[in-house]
């Protein structure tokens, strides 16, 4: 019988999540009049999210709800990597491409794989395959085989015109670390738009949009490593800014012991390890501090503070093996929760 209940109550959950949650809620007194919040979860980019927009009760504000899900379901359907229907997978099997979203987004990564000395690296999916991370059939090749992929690797081998796409032979894409930056951008945009306010949890990426019809901050918590229910402390924000976290707790797997995660380093094609659990990146843009954030995850923290001491577009707080936080000077006044350490300017 409680078998029997479970079964239901997942089934029910199930069809929830496909067809989408929606829901209403009362705001405090103190918010502006007339407006509500209303919410959406869906599940996309193999991933849950939550959309959450302030607005008034006359119905527009589950259309905007609605126009936000099927952008969503539309990107996913055209930058899915596992999808074979993807104009990223037709790519990945011909070898060119002239959809003008990829185009925009391959060079996009592009230009954040010359930023980061070529941490960011998009060409990366025949090595995660070859550790399993896409299918969950995961394992640990040999350092041989990973080398025999090399001639199919590296951004520098793209080639892109106003109108084309080429790849060199054997070369796949993987848009994974900024698809979902880049797809609270397009949101954020038909927000700002159509005048709404909100938040966006695309599967941890977070985007804020305007601010909060109550006049407080947004509070954003950056999630404990070790405990997948807790926060190790919270930013207090305002206005629209992306807050994006990269960790090696996401996705991955032990073997022996040894914690092999899904981000990789394109210097070695294998799972990153440079002293960090996490790297969560603040910036305007969702896709920059996607993107970021996985390369700055993949450079450890030394590296990525050269990298932000010469650049003025994002901040950042980086959670160590050790325990230790450090945030970038731009946030010690926002940051809650726990013990840090200011990053040097
Ligand atoms: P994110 O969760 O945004 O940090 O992105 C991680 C995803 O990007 C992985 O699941 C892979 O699909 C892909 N990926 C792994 N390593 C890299 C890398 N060094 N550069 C770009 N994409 C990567
Ligand atoms: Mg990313």
């Amino acid at each position: 019988m409680k078998r029997r209940m479970d079964r239901a109550l997942a089934l029910l959950l199930c069809a929830a999540l496909l067809l989408g949650l929606s829901g209403c809620i009362l705001l405090p007194d103190n918010a502006e009049p007339g407006v509500r919040a209303f919410e959406r979860s869906l599940f996309l980019m193999d991933t849950q999210m939550d959309l959450r927009v302030y607005g008034p009760e006359d119905g527009s504000s589950s259309a905007a709800l609605d126009e936000l899900a099927a952008l969503l379901t539309e990107l996913d359907a055209r930058l899915s990597v596992t999808n074979p229907d993807s104009a990223l997978s037709a790519l990945n099997r011909s070898g060119a491409s002239s959809d003008r979203e990829l185009l925009l987004l391959v060079s996009e990564a592009r230009r954040l794989h010359a930023r980061s000395g070529g941490a960011l690296e998009i060409s990366l999916y025949p090595a995660s395959l070859l550790w399993g991370f896409t299918a969950g059939s995961y394992r640990v090749p040999a350092q041989e085989e990973l080398e025999a992929l090399r001639p199919r690797i590296g951004t520098e081998k793209l080639s892109l015109s106003d109108t084309e796409l080429t790849l060199a032979e054997g070369m796949q894409l993987d848009l994974g670390a900024l698809a979902k930056g880049y797809a609270a951008d397009r949101c954020r945009e038909r927000m700002e738009e159509l005048k709404l306010s909100g938040i966006l949890n695309l599967g941890g990426n977070i985007q804020t949009v305007g601010d909060k019809p109550d006049g407080s901050d947004w509070v954003i918590g950056i999630r404990d490593p070790d405990d997948a229910g807790a926060y190790l402390l919270t930013l207090n924000l305002s206005g629209s800014c992306a807050v994006v976290t990269s960790g090696d707790y996401q996705r991955y797997f032990e073997e022996d012991g040894v914690r092999y995660c899904h981000i990789l380093d394109p210097q070695t094609l294998r799972p990153a390890q440079s002293g960090l659990r996490s790297v969560t990146v603040v910036a305007e843009r969702g896709l920059t501090a996607d993107g970021l954030a996985t390369a700055l995850f993949v450079l450890g923290r030394e590296k990525a503070l050269e990298l932000w001491r010469s650049a003025g577009d994002f901040e950042a707080v980086f959670l160590s093996d050790d325990g230790s936080v450090t945030v970038t000077p731009g946030l010690k006044d926002r940051v809650a929760g726990h013990a840090f350490e200011v990053a040097e300017p």
